[in-house]
C-alpha cells in the first residue's frame, strides 16, 4: 500500500469529514462510509487520481467478470455465492447490459434489412392487389347492378357478415372476424379501418377498428413460418427475461438437497444466461460476416457443454447425476421456451 499524497499520516484526522464518525490515525479509510481519511485540501492531481482509480476499479471488475465467465464455467457463480463479490460485477446488472447489447447486435445487423425488404415487397404486393381488385369490382358493378363490391367472388377471399358473426360463439366470432379483416386488407390494401369497415358493412366501434388495424400489422407474421421463427428469435432475450425466475425455481427443485437458497440459484441462472447471450451475440456477428449459419450452430453446442461444466462446478455433483439433471434442464427449457414463444406471438398480435 503506497502512502503518499493525501494518504500520508500527517493528513489523517480524528473524525470522518463525510459522516463525522470518530476515526483513529491508523485508519486509512472511514470504517463507516469508506471515504479516505484525509484532511488534505483538494488538489488537481488528487481529484483526477480519484477519477481514474474509479474507472480502473470498474474496469478490473469487468475484466474479472468476463474472463471468469468465459473460461471458468460455474466458478464465478460459486465465488459470488461464497462471498467473493467485490472483484465481480453484479450478476444481474451484467446480465442486463449483455442482453441489451445482444438486442442491439441482433436488431442492427440482422433484422433491419429483412424487415425493410419484407415491408417494401408487402407494400408493392398490396398495391398490386388493390389495383386488381378495383378492376374486378368495376367489372362486377357493370355486369349486374345489385352486386356490391364485397360480394365479388375472389377464390381465396374470406368474408363473414356482421349477421353471420352474431350467430357464432365468442371465440369463433373473433377468429372469423379477424380472418375477414386480414383477407379484406390483402385484397384491397385498405389501411384506413373506417373505410374498410364501411365497405365490409361491419359495425364501427373501438373494438372493430382496433381489430382491423391489428390484422394489418400482423399480416406477415402468420403467413410465413420462417418469419415467425426470426420474430421469436428476436424476442428471445425478452422471453428469457421473464422466465429467469422460473429457471431458478427449476434449479432449486433439481438441487433441493443442496444448501443453496433461491437467490443463489438465481445468480447461477444470471451467469449462464449471460454466457448464452455472449455466445449467441458473437456467433451472429460471425454468421453475418461469413453469410453462413455455422457459427450459431457451434455456439449452441459450446453453450450446452458450458452449461454442463458450470452445473458440475457450481453444484459439485458427480458426472452421472449432473448429466441426468442437465438433460432435465434442457427438456424443461424447451418446454418453457415453447410456451414463452406462443405467449409472445399471441401477445404481439394485440400489443404491437
Ligand atoms: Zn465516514
Amino acid at each position: 500500500m503506497k502512502e503518499k499524497g493525501r494518504f500520508l499520516k500527517k493528513y489523517r484526522g480524528n473524525e470522518c469529514l463525510n459522516c463525522n464518525v470518530p476515526l483513529d490515525v491508523i485508519d486509512r479509510y472511514c470504517h463507516n462510509c469508506g471515504q479516505i481519511n484525509t484532511t488534505k485540501k483538494l488538489s488537481f492531481k488528487d481529484f483526477f487520481n480519484e477519477f481514474f482509480a474509479s474507472i480502473f476499479s470498474y474496469d478490473s471488475r469487468l475484466r474479472h467478470t468476463i474472463v471468469g465467465l468465459l473460461f471458468r464455467p460455474g466458478m464465478i457463480s460459486k465465488d459470488y455465492v461464497e462471498g467473493k463479490r467485490i472483484k465481480y460485477a453484479n450478476p444481474f446488472r451484467f446480465y442486463l447490459s449483455v442482453s441489451i447489447l445482444f438486442f442491439i447486435i441482433n436488431g442492427l445487423f440482422i433484422d433491419f434489412d429483412q424487415v425493410a425488404l419484407q415491408f417494401n415487397s408487402d407494400q408493392k404486393e398490396a398495391a398490386e392487389d388493390a389495383k386488381r381488385s378495383k378492376i374486378s369490382a368495376i367489372e362486377i358493378q357493370t355486369g349486374s347492378p345489385d352486386t356490391t363490391k364485397i360480394a365479388k367472388n375472389s377464390s381465396n377471399e374470406v368474408y363473414f357478415s356482421e349477421a353471420q358473426l352474431d350467430t357464432m360463439g365468442m371465440f369463433t366470432a373473433i377468429r372469423k372476424r379477424w380472418k375477414t379483416y386480414k383477407s379484406h386488407y390483402k385484397t384491397t390494401g385498405e389501411l384506413v379501418a373506417n373505410t374498410a369497415l364501411d365497405s365490409l358493412k361491419h359495425k364501427q366501434n373501438t373494438y372493430t377498428r382496433y381489430l382491423y388495424s391489428r390484422s394489418i400489422k400482423t399480416k406477415n407474421l402468420s403467413d410465413n413460418p420462417m418469419e415467425l421463427l426470426v420474430f421469436v428469435f428476436n424476442k428471445l432475450p425478452f422471453i428469457i427475461f421473464f422466465f429467469l425466475p422460473i429457471f431458478a425455481l427449476m434449479m432449486w427443485l433439481l438441487y433441493i438437497r443442496k444448501p443453496f437458497n433461491y437467490m443463489e440459484h438465481l445468480v447461477f441462472i444470471f451467469h449462464t444466461q449471460t454466457m448464452f447471450f455472449i455466445l449467441m451475440g458473437i456467433s451472429i456477428l460471425i454468421d453475418q460476416i461469413s453469410e453462413t449459419e455455422v457459427a450459431s450452430s457451434i455456439a449452441m453446442l459450446v453453450f450446452l457443454f458450458y452449461l454442463y461444466k458450470a452445473m458440475r462446478k457450481f453444484y459439485q455433483q458427480g458426472r452421472a447425476k449432473t448429466i441426468v439433471k442437465f438433460l432435465l434442464v434442457n427438456v424443461l427449457f424447451f418446454i418453457l421456451a415453447g410456451i414463452g414463444s406462443i405467449i409472445t406471438i399471441i401477445g404481439s398480435m394485440f400489443i404491437f
